[in-house]
């Protein structure tokens, strides 16, 4: 038995260990910018619900006492901070509270409250009368496993008697051995082997059954598999919850598949370049000139934080190098490091310690660093096509203008092909990119 977990861990690291699989990478940076975050993201968007059953009741509410939670719960989530349920947990919260359990779908941007819903409904499962597993939540990685499950011991701060585990690498168990934990939180492989192998969990005792981040989920090798062999064992009264931060065919396929007769609720991400944001370009003659006139800017700069997007590891890791012997000191987050390490160039860039923070692509998006006043698309987004990556360029441009504050993004434009890009992006999203002239970047402060 041993043995047989010891290769689900293996298979388990090296799952986390595929840095190049952009699936994984997609979920550590999902991971990276939960840990991160600590205020909810705000969208203006109107919550839409679907459901075949159009007699069903629905009602959103508007504070956490209209909803059915004991008063233990309820002061947990008051001790986390949370005055009232966000915009998606005003109508979620209702329906996957329900005395009749619901099945339901979520999709909503990250950041919007859905983790905090989802654990809140899984707290409020729980019989803690009962010593068994009642309620599994299965995640693509070890790392938002375990952030997640922290998220509910937090909330259920004032319910000492419910108990939380995980089931993912380096917790074990043993055959004949039965979990007791009300709540396990785990990964796919993990699970599989507790209730398949050492039937240390009977699926048919589970009251309600959760796949977060869902649409990372399916992206990672053999994950889709391993929840659907779990999900074949459920009772048939077992609650089904889905998120998903995305919309995408796939994600929406796997999820009607596992999710009988669901309530969908929705909230679109808003795709808007918001007004406290100004758009500027600047004209680059080559490449030389381009990481001067980055230089030049960031010398004037003396207020506030910097993010510059390349577009591959390649440009972040040679502007890097050019940067620091000029004597700026700057933080490299790029694909090559583990999530740790990540983790530790961000809290350092967080912490102020450096000013200007080079990227690719990948990792940034979603993550919000209050200080950061600029960001610079040291080079445009474009997708494989060639065309522009419009989303891309406004969660890149959106790491500035948090909270409210004002924000400036800088374009570098290097050629008619960027500048064809630049064109369509002003066209998409009708705000003016303006014109700045090297020697005005005085007057970006
Ligand atoms: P998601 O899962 O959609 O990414 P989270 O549930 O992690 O979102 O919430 C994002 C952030 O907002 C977290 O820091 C969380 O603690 C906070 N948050 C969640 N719900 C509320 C609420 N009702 N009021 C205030 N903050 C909240």
């Amino acid at each position: 038995d041993e043995d047989w977990a010891d290769e689900v861990d293996e298979q388990e690291h090296q799952i986390s260990g595929q840095v190049n699989n952009s699936p994984v990478v997609a979920a550590e940076a999902s991971f990276l910018a939960k840990v991160l975050r600590n205020k909810l993201v705000q969208n203006r968007n109107e919550v839409e619900v679907h459901r075949n059953d159009p007699s069903s009741p629905l009602h959103s509410v508007k504070s956490f006492e209209e909803l059915p939670l004991s008063e233990q719960l309820r002061r947990g989530v008051y001790d986390m901070g949370f005055g009232k349920p966000s915009k998606i947990q005003e109508t979620a919260l209702p329906m996957l509270l329900a005395d009749l359990p619901n099945n339901m779908i979520v999709q909503s941007q990250s950041g919007t409250g859905t983790t905090a819903a989802l654990v809140l409904s899984m707290l409020n499962r729980v019989d803690a009368t009962q010593n068994f597993t009642q309620v599994i939540c299965l995640l693509p990685t070890y790392e938002l496993a375990l952030q997640t499950g922290q998220v509910a011991e937090k909330m259920s701060k004032f319910c000492p008697e419910i108990k939380i585990g995980y089931a993912v690498r380096g917790e074990r168990v043993s055959r004949g051995h039965k979990v007791t934990d009300h709540i396990l939180f785990g990964v796919p492989g993990t699970m599989l082997d507790w209730i398949f192998r050492h039937k240390a969990v009977d699926p048919r005792k589970i009251k309600m059954f959760v796949l977060d981040e869902a649409d990372f989920m399916i992206a990672i090798q053999g994950h889709q598999d391993q929840c659907i062999r779990i999900h074949k064992k459920l009772a048939k009264d077992c609650q089904i919850v889905l998120f998903s931060a995305t919309y995408d065919d796939e994600a929406m396929r796997f999820a009607k598949t596992v999710v009988p007769d669901p309530i969908v609720t929705r909230l679109r991400r808003e795709e808007e370049i918001p007004d406290n944001i100004k758009q500027f370009y600047v004209v680059c003659r080559d490449q030389e000139d381009k990481w001067q006139a980055l230089s030049n800017m960031f010398a004037v700069l003396s207020i506030g934080q910097c993010i510059v997007f390349c577009q591959t590891r390649e440009s972040a890791s040679w502007l890097t190098t050019k940067m620091t012997a000029e004597g700026h000191s700057v933080a490299l987050l790029s694909g090559e490091i583990t999530v740790e390490q990540s983790l530790a160039v961000l809290n350092r860039f967080r912490d102020g310690k450096e000013k200007l923070l080079i990227t690719e692509n990948m990792f940034m998006l979603g993550i919000d660093v209050e200080q950061v006043t600029v960001v610079v698309n040291y080079d445009m987004p474009v997708e494989h096509s060639g065309g522009p990556d419009f989303l891309t360029y406004l969660h890149r441009i959106g790491r500035t203008g948090r909270f409210g504050k004002n924000g400036i993004a800088v374009n570098f434009i290097d050629g008619s092909r960027s500048m064809n890009i630049m064109k369509k992006i002003e066209e998409h999203f009708g705000k003016k990119i303006s014109l700045l002239e090297t020697n005005d970047v005085e007057e970006l402060e």
